[in-house]
């Protein structure tokens, strides 16, 4: 018998550097995995179908929530995103840690779940930086950004429910600070 794996729940606005700070814990430790999530949007220029996302369209999707497939789903700026609740079930079981990259209504439903996991909350210094980081992306259109910058302030007003909250104003110290915390946390 091996011992379960951990789920590390990992949420933050658009543009607070979540996808960069991810992609170092990744690198640093063995036995870490990503979630790869389901979604309805479209992939981005550099994004590929089943490393980024599986991308699937609305109606498999909405199949998917009749068949509860979903460990979580959530319609996020517009489109459906969703984590299949087999592949979790299948890496933790494993003995394997996994992170899910998800936003706080998705995040919401994990908790209630019974799973062994750690939540932490990526905050962003301010609005205007946030604004500044997704102009500065050049992948979402005028109307996406401000769509993502109003769920922003809603996202940033549950940070409370995370046990860990990082604030990404100088990404060397939250590099080191999200190391800590999972080092304290995968044993
Ligand atoms: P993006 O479109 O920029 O890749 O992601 C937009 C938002 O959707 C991010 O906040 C991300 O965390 C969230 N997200 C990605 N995958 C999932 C998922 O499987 N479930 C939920 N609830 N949110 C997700």
């Amino acid at each position: 018998m091996t011992d379960k794996g951990k789920l590390f729940i990992v949420s933050a606005p658009s543009g607070a550097g979540k996808t960069t700070l991810i992609k170092y814990i990744l690198s640093r430790y063995h036995n870490l995995y990503y979630s790869v999530s389901h979604t309805t949007r479209a992939p981005r220029r550099d994004e590929q179908d089943r490393i980024d996302y599986f991308f699937i369209s609305p109606e498999e999707f909405k199949k998917k929530i009749n068949l509860g497939f979903w460990l979580e789903w959530a319609k996020v700026h517009e489109n459906y995103y969703g984590t299949s609740k087999e592949l979790v079930t299948a890496r933790l079981n494993n003995g394997s840690s996994l992170i899910l990259d998800i936003d706080v209504q998705g995040a919401r439903q994990v908790m209630k779940s019974d799973i062994d996991m750690v939540t932490v909350f990526i905050m962003p210094p301010s609005i205007e930086v946030l604004c500044r980081r997704l102009e500065n992306r050049g992948t979402d259109s005028r109307k996406t950004i401000e769509t993502r910058l109003e769920n922003a302030d809603k996202e940033m007003a549950s940070k409370n429910l995370y046990k860990y909250v990082v604030m990404n104003d100088d990404l060397d110290r939250a590099k080191k600070e999200l190391c800590h915390i999972f080092e304290k946390e995968m044993v």
